[in-house]
């Protein structure tokens, strides 16, 4: 049977390209998005693909955990789970409430967190797997509004090296994804004259394109990066902000 992929956020932008890929490349994606609504909209995109789509609140262990548990009898394993569902911010700090806060860590930090306990306890007892999370450069720069958003992203690479560490003796490889601007749907709503000054300012003249992300998951993913575990890979360009 194909190897087995779990991607949460997988309804548009990033997510959804890193579906079309690994099912592109012979895996059977089981994909997450927030609502029945867009996860229909995906699937509608992803015609002829051996995908699956659900819309389980991520932050609820006890519907993951027997959604994973599912899907690993149903397919024999789950081989690799990205965690991708993310929302940024960008409200100043002066003006930041509780709520917001609370909001944008439990979709960043809690439910990556639920995921990996529940992947992590069947790839144990299958004796091998991957998980990936999606950072950002915000991991690595902070940025200057939305502070919520950075430091979920911290809390995203401080997860990766903590559970490559203990994940590694279970033959459990924690990897994470960090990109730059990318062109998703928020990127591209942006006046031309934006996005071409953006791009001025990164080394390779370009924002990066969501199959710029899919494509270093799919190598993550693979066997061929068998030694690579704990690792935050940039993907941005040389972005320097
Ligand atoms: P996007 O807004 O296009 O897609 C976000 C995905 O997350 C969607 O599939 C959506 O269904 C899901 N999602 C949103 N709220 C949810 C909720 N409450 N519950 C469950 N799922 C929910 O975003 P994107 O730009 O493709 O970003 C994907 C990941 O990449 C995020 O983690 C983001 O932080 C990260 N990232 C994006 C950029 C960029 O420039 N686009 C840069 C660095 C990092």
């Amino acid at each position: 049977m194909s190897k087995t992929a779990v991607i949460t956020g997988g309804t548009r932008g990033i997510g959804l390209e890193t579906v079309r890929l690994f099912a592109e490349n012979g895996y059977h994606v089981v994909f997450y998005g927030s609502r029945k609504e867009t996860v229909d909209k995906a699937l509608a995109q992803l015609d002829g693909l051996e995908v699956e789509g659900k819309w389980t609140d991520l932050t609820d262990e006890e519907a993951i955990r027997r959604d994973f548990r599912q899907i690993a009898e149903t397919r024999g394993s789950l081989d690799v789970l990205i965690n991708n569902a993310g929302i940024s911010d960008r409200q100043p700090f002066l003006d930041y409430d509780l709520e917001r806060f609370d909001r944008i860590m439990r979709l960043n930090v809690t439910a990556p967190y639920v995921c990996s306990q529940a992947a992590a306890v069947i790839m144990k007892d299958q004796g091998h797997g991957v998980i990936l999370n999606t950072s950002s450069m915000v991991g690595t720069y902070g940025q200057p509004a939305g502070v919520a958003y950075p430091v979920s992203k911290w809390a995203v690479n401080g997860m990766t090296k903590s559970l490559a560490r203990e994940l590694g003796p279970f033959n459990i490889r924690v990897n994470a994804v960090a990109p730059g601007v990318t062109a998703t749907d928020m990127v591209r709503a942006l006046p031309e004259e934006m996005v071409e000054r953006i791009s001025q300012g990164i080394p390779l003249r370009r924002v990066g394109e969501p199959s710029d992300i899919a494509h270093a998951f799919l190598f993550l993913a693979s066997d061929e990066a068998g030694y690579i575990t704990g690792a935050i890979l940039p993907v941005d360009g040389a972005t320097q902000v």
